[in-house]
Parts: C-alpha cells; structure tokens; sequence
C-alpha cells in the first residue's frame, strides 16, 4: 500500500495527531491520519435525549476501547485511611487492601480521548515546566512557556475557548476568543465557600462555545460532556482541528486501520508501518515522514513492539527511557449534600475553578501544585439513577419523597495535583496477553510515592473544607487515586528533552535519531503540570512542531 501522494503521515487522531494534522495541512502539506477506532457522528451517536442517557455513558462502538493489563499494584497504607474511597450508602470502595486498578479511560476514534474529554482547556503553570532544575524531581520541558504561548493562543482560536480575563501567571498575548461561561448555581455556592477561605474561585477555562462560533452553535448546558456533545460545541479534535484539516483537501483521515508495527531501515530513517485495515487485511505502506500520536499508553506500547535489529530496545528507545516516567491522574473528589435545593445538575461541567494551590511550590511541605473545580458531573452525580443509587435508600413513596427533596443538591469538589515521575511507574509489553492482530498488549505499573500520598491528603483535606465553608459538610462519598487507579490524563511515556541520553525526542518532538519521525502526544511530557488539563498544551506543542518545518 502507497501513502499515495501523502508527504506526512500521522498514527492517532487525538489531541496531538489532530492538532499536527490541522496545522500541517494548513500549511499545504498532504497529511494521511491513521486512526485505530471508529468514526462518532456527535449528532447520531450521542443520545442524550434518550430515555436511557444516564446509563449508557460515553458510547461503545466496535474498536472504540482498547486493551490493557495492569502489574500488581501497592499494599495500602494504615496510616494513609483519610485517602480511601467510600460512599454513606455502600461504605468502603476498595474491599481489599491493595490499590486496585479501576480504568484508563480513553477513547480509540477519530479526535481520539477529546470525545469523551469533558473539556477543560489549560495552559500549564510557567513555573511547573522547571521541576528538575527549581526542585530537583521529574525533569524539565525543554521548551518554557513564553515559546509555547503563540501556540496555546491558535489552539484557543481553533477550538473556540471560552475563559476569564485573568488567569494570573498564565500569561496571554491576547484573550480568549470567547467570554467565559456564567458561573452555574452550584458553583457560585462553591464559589462563596471558598472566598470564605480566602480562595480565588474563578470561571474554568473550557472548550465549550459560550457564543455561536464559526458555524458551531453555543453550549445548552445540559452538562452531559464526557457522554459525548451532540451540539457540536464541546471542542473535541475531530469538530475542531480535523474537520478544519479535512476541509482544506489536503488532510485524509482513514478510521478502523491499527497500525501494529514500525519499520525502520539502516540509514536512520523511518521506512513505512504494518496495518491491519477495517476489513482485517494486513498492509505495508510507506511513510516519507511519520508521526506517532497514540497517546501516553499506546505510543510506548507501538515503539517496543517496534524492535528490530536497528532498534533492539524497541523504536526510538536509544536512551531506554520509552515507556518510562510514567505519569497519571491523581485526583480527588468530594461530594457533599447541601441542605439547600441547589439544582446541582445544571450548567456546564467544571465550569468553575481554583489556580490558588497550583505553582509548584503552593503547597506548604509538598512539591507539586494541584488544582479544585466544581466536579459534580465528572463524579456523575448529575441525574436520577446515580441519587437512586447513591444517596437515596428504600423504595415507594418514601424513596420518592426523599428524592425529590434530595435531587439537585449533591455538590461536589474535584482535585487533580501534580504527578511526578517514578521508577515504578511505567509501561511495558505484557509478556502473555496479546490482542486480536497478536500485539502484546500495553501493560500499567503504577506505583504512588509518599510525595503523591502527601499532595493528596492536602487535596482531600481541603476539597472537604471548601464543601463545608460552602454548607454541603454532610458528606456522601469520597473517591480519590489512592486505592484505585482510574486515570483520564496520562503522560510522560516518551519524554522530550534536549539530552538524547536520557529524552526520547527533542524540544520539537522530533526523534533524536530517526530523522523522519516524530511523536505528538501526551507521551512526551517530561512533567505533568500542577493539575492542569493536558489537551490544550498537547495541541500546543503539536502546532509548534509544524511550525518549525
Ligand atoms: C473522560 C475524560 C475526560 C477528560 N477531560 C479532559 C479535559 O477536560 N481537558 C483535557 O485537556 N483533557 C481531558 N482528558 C484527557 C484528554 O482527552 C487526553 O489527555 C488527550 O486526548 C490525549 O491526547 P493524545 O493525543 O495523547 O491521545 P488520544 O487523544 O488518546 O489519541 C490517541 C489516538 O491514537 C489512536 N491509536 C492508538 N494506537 C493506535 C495504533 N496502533 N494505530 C492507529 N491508531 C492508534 C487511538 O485510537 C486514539 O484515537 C480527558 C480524558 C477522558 C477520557
Ligand atoms: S454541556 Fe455544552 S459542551 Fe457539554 S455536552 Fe452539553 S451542550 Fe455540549
């Protein structure tokens, strides 16, 4: 099989493989986008007005979620008991005494994990770029923040952001292509709670339309993102940079074509890739110039299992540092019942958010920033079935009256911190299980140091603070990464550097070796900010690696 007349092409389509697309082809290069999964059309695939909405979730389509295996993970800890997850209504989460492993959430489709994504938008704290050189952990970006800059502001024009005039140190060459979202009624309670604390609550910065936006209408609020937005405003990749790219003509997207093999030639140079298309037939197709994007779980996993007798250790692997660095979502959630009706399932989720705890020395005694955001529709406590289930006991006109009194009144606090690098987290090739084209699947050892264990007690402690300033201090249930691992954001697995000894790719994302391949994903992050959300800088970094060719 022939690129055709391809010049680049691209393995994923999610955050970096949509934004490269987009920037490539607006330059006049012909781009080829391989994708694993299938195609979602937002308005016949998202049912949200379904009367069976709330059960389905995001939905499933044949090949939309992948496989992984997880190694053993750690013993709990006694004196850790303030971090483990429970509920009034079903006590203790994790039964054993072992962190269990719950899920890597993702998506395999066109526009990747964004489908799903709820939407937050993000630039990195400036001063979490330098972890290595300010504190002596994880490693620092190559590239800070003033280079990146230009290329958050044409990520937030794509998409369409809607935030604040201020986000403190975060800052912009000019502001944000739409005004923020209103704060919804529970967030103005959280809101209230925290400036009683002395805390900034502020709007979220967020990839969702708060006016009509180049043909996509505005957000309805019917809170529903990580179901999958039917209205198109949600700023997932493929509304975004892939409809952008293929409306040039000069991107081609082809779904359902998993490639499971590199091949790389004797002269440094990167000669095409095995695919499987939809139909299961097996091809080779060449690839002038090729970039990985398969995310932080599935890049790795492509590399090692792309060994040959030029790469031994697996493609790009030089320094041995693929698969390595590991880094997940250490997260905290609060949820607490307010005495008020506070109609907590409108608006739109995370719609609010606190940057006070998110520099990387903000938190007295730890290293590593966090975040807090109003989280009641990412704990999915946003509709009937999740009250019946969780808060509301018994049955009949009893559990009828209690819920409706109840139902709306569930607040939540959420809290992402700052994941540092460690040796025992990574990912390899699991030795025995492979999938249905025989691909080792990626295996997840994740293993949480006594820093992390620190950060997250400052983040549950204070998560339940904010929910009693704000008058919700009857807790329902917690839920944190402490005995469970049940990550959205994943990074780290190929991390750039300008040292090849010890990075896999450069302050471009290019190949310290290979001349023609680069990597465009999650995976390259030598740190993974105090909480933020990834896409934006993964689009970022995307578009400045175009720039640069
Ligand atoms: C529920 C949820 C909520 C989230 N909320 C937010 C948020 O609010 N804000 C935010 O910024 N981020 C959020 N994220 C995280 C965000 O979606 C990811 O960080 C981001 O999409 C990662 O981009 P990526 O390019 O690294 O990988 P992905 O977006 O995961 O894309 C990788 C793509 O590569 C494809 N692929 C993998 N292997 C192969 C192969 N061998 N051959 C062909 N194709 C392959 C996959 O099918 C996939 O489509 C959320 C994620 C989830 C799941
Ligand atoms: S809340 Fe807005 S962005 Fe989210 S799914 Fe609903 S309409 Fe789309």
């Amino acid at each position: 099989m022939k690129a055709g007349s391809h010049e680049v092409v691209i393995i994923g389509s999610g955050a970096g493989g949509g934004a490269a697309a987009y920037g490539l082809a607006m330059k006049g290069v012909k781009v080829l986008v391989l994708e694993a999964g299938p195609r979602f059309d937002p308005f016949s695939d998202y049912r949200l007005s379904d009367e069976s909405w709330e059960k389905t979730g995001f939905p499933g389509k044949a090949g939309s979620t992948g496989r992984q295996t997880f190694a053993p993970m750690q013993e709990l800890d006694p004196a850790r008991s303030t971090l483990l997850s429970w509920s009034a209504a079903g006590g203790r989460k994790n039964q054993t005494e072992q962190r269990l492993p719950f899920k890597y959430f993702h998506v395999r489709g066109v526009g990747g994990s964004t489908l799903a994504f709820t939407g937050e938008a993000h630039r990195l704290h400036p001063e979490s770029m330098q972890m290595q050189s300010r504190f002596g952990v994880a490693a620092d970006w190559p590239v800070d923040y003033a280079t990146l800059e230009p290329f958050y502001s044409e990520a937030e024009r794509v998409i369409g952001v809607a935030g604040p005039g201020d986000q403190g140190a975060r800052y912009r060459s000019e502001p944000f292509p739409l005004p923020a979202h209103p704060l919804s009624y529970g967030s103005q309670k959280l809101a209230a709670g925290a400036e009683s604390l002395g805390m900034k609550w502020d709007a979220n910065s967020r990839a969702a339309l708060s006016r009509p936006y180049e043909g996509r209408p505005d957000c309805n609020y019917c809170g529903n993102c990580n179901r999958g937005c039917p209205r198109t405003d949600k700023g997932s990749v493929d509304v975004t940079f892939l409809h952008k790219a293929v409306a040039s003509g000069f991107c081609e997207v082809r779904s359902g074509v998993t490639v499971t093999r590199i091949e790389a030639g004797e002269n440094d140079r990167v000669k095409g890739v095995h695919l499987v298309d939809a139909a299961g037939g097996e091809h080779f197709l060449d690839t002038p110039e090729l970039i990985v994007s398969c995310g932080a779980v599935e890049t790795p996993r492509l590399l090692l299992n792309s060994a040959n007798p030029h790469a031994p250790d697996g493609l790009a692997n030089e320094s041995g540092q693929v698969g390595k660095n590991f880094m997940e979502t250490l997260f905290w959630t609060s949820t607490g019942l307010h005495p008020d009706p506070v109609g907590s399932y409108r608006g739109l989720p995370a719609d609010s958010i606190s940057w006070d705890f998110n520099a990387p020395d903000a938190i007295e005694g730890v290293v590593g920033g966090c975040r807090f955001n109003a989280g009641v529709w990412e704990s999915e406590m946003n509709g009937p079935i999740a009250y019946a289930q969780r808060v509301v006991g018994g049955w009949g006109r009893k559990h009828k009256e209690t819920m409706r009194d109840v139902f709306g009144r569930a607040l939540t606090v959420g809290a992402i911190g700052e994941s540092l690098p460690n040796q025992r987290s990574f990912i390899d090739l699991d030795p025995d299980q492979v999938d249905g084209n025989g691909m080792p699947l990626a295996r997840i050892h994740s293993h949480l140091d006594g820093s992390e264990l620190d950060r997250l007690e400052f983040m549950a402690a204070k998560s339940r603070e904010i929910l009693k300033a704000a008058g919700a201090g009857e807790l329902l249930e917690e839920y944190g990464a402490y005995d469970f691992f049940s990550s959205t954001h994943v990074f780290g697995t190929c991390r750039m550097g300008d040292d090849p000894e010890s990075s896999v790719v450069d302050a471009f994302g290019k190949s310290h070796r290979w001349e023609n391949l680069a990597i465009l994903d999650a995976s390259v992050f030598p740190s993974s900010g105090g909480g933020e959300s990834p896409s934006l800088t993964i689009e970022a970094f995307a578009l400045r690696y175009v720039s640069a060719i």
